[in-house]
């Protein structure tokens, strides 16, 4: 599938339960080609309205991370989410959603062929790596996703309750930096 035909299959998307109660699909944005991939848990209330992901206050939280990197969203960024369509009242995915909608994602990262993934999270961490642990304890390292490298750090709708976790959270994207400049040759 080409960038519009995988538009089109997630628009008309019936896999799973969730389509029913979606009001838009959360696609994902940026820039096709980006080097940087940050993956989210799924849609919230106000990217199930916008059709965005990461519009709502933990949005704006990554949009100044991002910032705090000299990178802006849709420049050599792309973000996406585990799930394309909102869970009611915001519960955690479900094993079943997850795999109905993985499949997508595999996609657009076959298509963007990002140099590094940052998974936002828990729930991002835990379904990529297929492997239950904490953030806490997954942070730091280097893990890899289907041959790309991938990092975890907080997402940040927690960072929004838990202010002590952003310094961590910004030692993961200098980490994060580090890596990339690895990756890319380029610093
Ligand atoms: N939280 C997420 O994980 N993704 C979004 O798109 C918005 C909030």
């Amino acid at each position: 599938m080409d960038w519009r035909e995988l538009q089109d299959a997630v628009a008309g998307c019936t896999a799973c339960k969730l389509a029913p109660t979606r009001t838009k699909t959360v696609f994902g944005v940026g820039d096709e080609k980006a080097n940087w991939l940050f993956v989210g848990e799924a849609p919230g209330r106000d990217e199930d309205l916008e059709g965005e992901p990461f519009v709502g206050q933990a949005g704006k939280l990554l949009d100044s991370m991002l910032a705090a990197l000299n990178m802006k969203r849709g420049e050599n960024v792309y973000i996406a989410n585990m799930l394309r369509c909102r869970p009611p009242k915001n519960r955690d995915p479900q094993a079943d959603e997850v795999s109905c909608c993985e499949p997508y994602l595999h996609r657009q990262i076959a298509l963007i062929q990002p140099k590094l993934i940052v998974a936002l999270g828990k729930v991002a961490a835990v379904n990529l790596l297929k492997r239950d642990m904490t953030v806490a304890s997954m942070r730091g390292k280097l893990f890899e996703y289907q041959g790309t490298p991938l990092i975890v750090t907080y997402h940040p709708a927690y960072l929004l309750r838990s202010l002590t976790e952003k310094a961590r959270a910004w030692e993961d994207l200098c980490f994060a930096r580090a890596k990339m400049r690895e990756l890319t040759g380029n610093g």
